[in-house]
């Protein structure tokens, strides 16, 4: 891939590699409890990409996916602890990946945050993004 087509990332132990090819679908702050506990952080950051612009290295077979909800799934890498995706029946042909596992600049920045009625009380949000209740779809 050209320079500038596309993003690296990776895992804490870098056994997991992945690579996204743009354009990326969406960029958003999710502040759900299920995000929140899953990765033990005021709300996490994902980039939607279709499976068809999505591509994982993984040579040591790493990867494992947590059922979290019905039809929804959270991978991670079982070395180092990673929370690096998620999959989700309600977005066919579509994996979410962490934001703050690239490597480097994406092809858009954060557009809203979702889950937004059930934030953390002890993180003031002051940005002007769009905030809903619901999941971008
Ligand atoms: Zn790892
Ligand atoms: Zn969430």
């Amino acid at each position: 891939m050209k320079k500038g087509d596309s993003a690296n990332g990776r895992c804490q132990c870098g056994a997991l590699q992945f690579s996204v090819r743009f354009p990326t679908k969406w960029m958003a702050h999710c502040h759900c409890t299920m995000c929140r506990r899953a990765h033990g952080a005021a709300f996490v950051t994902w980039v939607g990409v279709e499976d068809a612009s999505f591509e994982l290295a993984d040579p040591d077979g790493l990867l494992r996916w947590y059922a979290s909800s019905p039809g929804a799934e959270r991978g991670f890498c079982s070395r180092c602890g990673s929370m690096l995706f998620f999959r989700s029946q309600r977005w066919p042909g579509e994996i979410h990946v962490v934001r703050a596992n690239f490597d480097s600049a994406l092809d858009r920045e954060p557009q809203a945050h979702v889950f937004y009625d059930t934030r953390v009380s002890w993180f003031e949000v002051n940005d002007a993004l769009p905030k809903r209740p619901p999941p971008a779809s």
